[in-house]
């Protein structure tokens, strides 16, 4: 069985990330974390109602979905076992085919191995290690290349829909998966050296958001536009769940016991509308998926994303998140952020360039899923840095080692100043 370690998104498997001994000094807090997960571990896999019919999920008044808490995590697999039907295959350009049919056999099958193509000459075989369920039409697949240090996917299957991503950080390539159509599929490779996102679209209101618990609900609205590129209703509903999922794994890597609650999805025409179906629900979030270039100003509890942006490297839902909780930016990124905490670049051990979520320097190296903290490590490496080490840096960034030397007291955690908000 491939070393499961070898996953960039480490945390989900929870003996793992309890076995790991990352901390180096909140180590009395493990057994509070076991409790936490063991007890709740049901807080980031989420129930859909299910409303079907004719096997298709049906939606109510302006496309309006609603998700409800499950308590378990979804199918387990069957390590080292394959699947004897090829789920996606190659039509042409672009477009992959998806056998949506055979989808049900593949989930029951326990099957750990799904094979994709990416390009013309080159398929992937990923290996399953989690699959967080919604109802029987919903799937989040996290998934990995087999022995493969720096490879990761995060797949959604909804309602006939396929959306994510699937990334080799060693390479700095990155696939987006798009949803055509009932059964198809488009697959583009992102530009690596597009990594720098609009970052001017949100200000940093922590202050403002609701936060009343560990748990944030969350309503997603979206434009005719957005939908549109997404490749239908449930195709833009996948994107969603893919950068929600995203997040929330962002949150456990670093941590940070608070995760997002999809409770909706729904066509807006605008923030108006979306706000008004947002302040139904007390103390619910909002976040708005726009299909056009400009994004528009938010309101107080109103978050903005570009749909180009959503999935990686650039991973923009997650990414501006961190600007609207209070994270900033690397201390010399480009267009610095004055967020309260800073983000980090660094190597991992491999020699492989790569950035905290926050960071927002495209020439440096791809984001990883877990926000900057000195007392957390990727692959052994610190993801931050402490303070007062004045000279002792652990960034091979000469800029990042300037700064150090100049600012003893400068430090990088923006996962800090997320956990402050879920004890106010
Ligand atoms: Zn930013």
């Amino acid at each position: 069985m491939p070393d499961q370690r070898t996953w960039v998104g480490q945390i989900p498997n929870k003996d793992m990330a309890l076995a790991a001994p990352k901390r180096k000094q909140r180590r009395a807090k493990d057994l509070y974390l076991l409790v936490l997960l063991a007890g709740v571990g049901g807080l980031v896999f989420y129930g859909m109602r299910e409303n079907l019919r004719d096997g298709r999920l049906t939606r109510g008044k302006s496309a309006l979905l609603t998700f409800e808490q499950v308590s378990a995590e979804g199918r387990k697999t069957i390590p080292g076992k394959g699947f004897e039907r090829q789920l996606f295959w190659r039509i042409g350009g672009d477009e992959l085919g998806f056998d949506l049919a055979q989808w049900d056999s593949y989930l029951r099958s326990g099957a750990q191995y799904l094979a994709i193509p990416l390009t013309e000459s080159k398929d992937v075989t990923l290996a399953i290690d989690h699959v967080w369920e919604r109802g029987p039409k919903t799937h989040t697949l996290l998934a990995r290349e087999p022995g493969r240090r720096h490879s990761g996917a995060i797949l959604v299957v909804h309602d006939g829909a396929v959306a994510g991503s699937i990334f080799f950080l060693d390479e700095n390539r990155h696939f987006q998966l798009r949803s055509a159509g009932p059964g198809r599929v488009t697959i583009r490779e992102a530009d690596p050296s597009d990594q720098r996102l609009d970052c001017g679209i949100v200000s940093n209101r922590n202050d403002r958001v609701p936060i009343s618990g560990p748990v944030v609900p969350l309503v997603v609205g979206y434009d005719a536009a957005a939908r549109t590129s997404a490749g239908g209703v449930a195709g833009i509903e996948a994107m969603i769940l893919a950068s929600v999922d995203g997040l929330n794994l962002a949150l456990k890597n670093s941590e940070v016991e608070m995760s997002m609650r999809l409770v909706a999805t729904v066509e807006a025409a605008g923030l108006e509308e979306l706000e008004q179906w947002r302040s139904r629900q007390e103390g619910t979030m909002g976040v708005w998926v726009t299909g056009n270039r400009r994004v528009p100003a938010s309101t107080e509890v109103l978050l903005a994303c570009r749909l180009a942006d959503m999935g990686a490297p650039k991973h923009g839902m997650i990414h501006h998140w961190g600007h609207f909780m209070g994270a900033g930016h690397a201390a010399d990124d480009v267009g610095q952020w004055e967020g309260e905490a800073h983000a980090w670049r660094f190597r991992s051990p491999t020699g492989v360039r790569l950035s905290t979520i926050m960071a927002q320097e495209a020439s440096w190296g791809p984001r990883i899923l877990w926000f900057s903290d000195p007392q957390l490590s990727f692959q052994g490496v610190p993801i931050g840095r402490s303070q007062g080490v004045q000279g002792r840096t652990r960034t091979a960034d000469p800029a990042l080692q300037q700064r150090h030397a100049a600012d003893p007291e400068w430090s990088a955690a923006n996962a800090t100043v997320l956990r402050a908000l879920t004890k106010s």
